[in-house]
């Protein structure tokens, strides 16, 4: 075992591959409907709206997908990130658990969101694209979107939750720095938008909304538009892999291999990215390692959703796709996790966690807060209150250790900074945060919300 702290690989270490799982995963993936007909999708209906090589992707069973040598290129600004053993809060706890982390907030935008960000700028670039939409929570897609696509030279408007636009204004001047357009959600440009504001005038948006907007602009502009999604694809995830391929290595250096990896959830990227590499080594090598997500009390998709066919998106214009599922049109509490107030979760991680290879827990505002804020006091880093989620459950398995004496390796994904979100820092430090539960009455009318569709569900 090393007695380093930190451990950096250089340029060449940056992967050459993304790792695809749908080429090891025991689980066939359920098909994806059309929100309209409710039948497959054809590629048609997908390339309105994304590119051909992305829509390749999201239906690959090749293992190892390359790496563009411009992606790798725009990777060099940041990657490899470092692999961090948290010395400092390990003493704090005073437990025998080894806990490290990989630390994504190292990335320009703040956030892991670049990796896919600047693969899916590049591929619209190579497939001739000009102008994008996406749509942004908190900002930090919106933020690594705004960048990528700033890089290879493509116009980008950005649908922005209206909570968040408003509670957040430095995020959206750092995209405009970057040279995208942004709009408050639900907004007036599309009719998405229009149909929310004449039923609700004051609705505080959500993401499903905000994908709507964004979905809309792209499929009514005759192919001139492309719309891009930071979270729940399979694209999204492969891209994500290359944080789980240098934490491998980074692990290898340690002289170490974890007993658990842990990452927050929203729309499952950051999580599938560190742990579906060690997932690979689970399913073919023998390892035996637990691959915890992590996700908010007030948006408990995986740990009290249902398991069912939903459109992604509240104006029911997005693909149906089976996933744990709030329902298309919830409309989250203002927990101050931004990034993981989404209905739905990565179809690619339900399906896995249905088949008992990955678990999940979900925590509590507070308590997660309170992590954070040790971990501030510990390692230096202030984490974004997303990252915070994985930080909790880090904590507590380590707190475990501590009962018990195990001296486990434990390794979380550090996803993002939160220098943004030092509003929600000092309403925790004044006692002005409260722990949000998702009432049960809503649990129990997700089934009755859901779209018939004729498949086996
Ligand atoms: C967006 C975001 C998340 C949640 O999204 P995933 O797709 O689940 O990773 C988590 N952490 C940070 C810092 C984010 O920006």
């Amino acid at each position: 075992m090393s007695d380093l702290t930190r451990f950096m690989l250089g340029e060449n270490d940056i992967p050459r591959y993304w790792y695809n799982i749908n080429a090891d995963s025991p689980v066939p993936p359920a098909p994806v409907l059309h929100p309209g007909t409710k039948e497959p999708v054809t590629p048609d209906f997908l390339s309105m709206i994304f590119p051909m090589e992305i829509i390749l992707q999201e239906v690959s069973t090749e293992r190892y997908i390359p790496i563009p040598e411009e992606v790798r290129e725009a990777y060099k600004l940041y990657r490899p990130t470092p692999l961090v053993r948290a010395l400092r809060l390990e003493k704090k706890l005073g437990t025998p658990a080894h806990i490290y982390y990989k630390y994504e907030g190292a990335s320009p935008s703040g956030s892991h969101k670049s990796n896919t960000a600047l693969a899916q700028a590049y591929f619209n670039k190579v497939a001739g694209t000009h102008a994008m939409t996406t749509e942004t929570g908190a900002g930090q897609w919106g933020t690594a979107l705004s960048m990528a696509c700033k890089f290879f030279d493509i116009d980008l408007e950005v649908y922005m939750v209206k909570v968040s636009y408003e509670q957040k204004p430095y995020r959206r001047f750092l995209m405009e720095t970057y040279g995208a357009q942004v709009y408050a959600s639900p907004s007036d440009r599309t009719h998405a938008g229009q149909a929310i504001l004449a039923e609700h005038p004051d609705s505080p948006g959500s993401l499903g909304i905000a994908i709507s907007e964004a979905v809309e602009v792209a499929a009514l502009s005759e192919g001139r538009k492309k719309y891009s999604l930071g979270s729940v694809l399979n694209h999204v995830l492969l891209h994500q892999t290359v944080i789980g391929e240098e934490a491998l290595k980074q692990m290898d250096m340690a002289g170490e291999y974890p007993d658990m990896v842990i990452g927050c959830v929203g729309g499952g990227s950051n999580f599938g990215g560190i742990a579906l590499p060690f997932l690979r080594e689970n399913l073919k090598n023998g390892r035996r390692t637990r691959l915890i997500a992590v996700e908010p009390t007030a948006a408990p998709s995986l740990t009290r959703g249902v398991y069912a066919f939903d459109y992604g998106d509240t104006a029911q214009m997005a693909p149906i796709v089976k996933m744990h599922t709030l329902g298309h049109d919830f409309i989250p509490p203002a927990i101050h996790a931004g990034g993981l107030r989404y209905h739905g979760m990565a179809p690619l991680l339900c399906s896995l966690y249905d088949a008992g290879l990955i678990e999940a827990v979900a925590v509590k505002q507070l308590s997660t807060f309170e992590a954070a804020v040790a971990f501030a006091q510990t390692e230096g880093i202030l984490p974004a209150p997303e990252s915070a989620h994985a930080i909790r459950t880090a904590v507590d398995e380590a707190l475990k250790c501590k009962e018990t004496g195990e001296k486990k390796v434990i390794l979380f994904n550090l996803s993002g900074h939160g220098h943004f979100d030092l509003t929600a820092y000092n309403k925790y430090l004044t006692g002005q945060l409260e722990d949000y539960d998702y009432p049960e009455e809503a649990i129990a009318t997700i089934r009755q919300r859901l779209p018939q569709v004729a498949v086996e569900a």
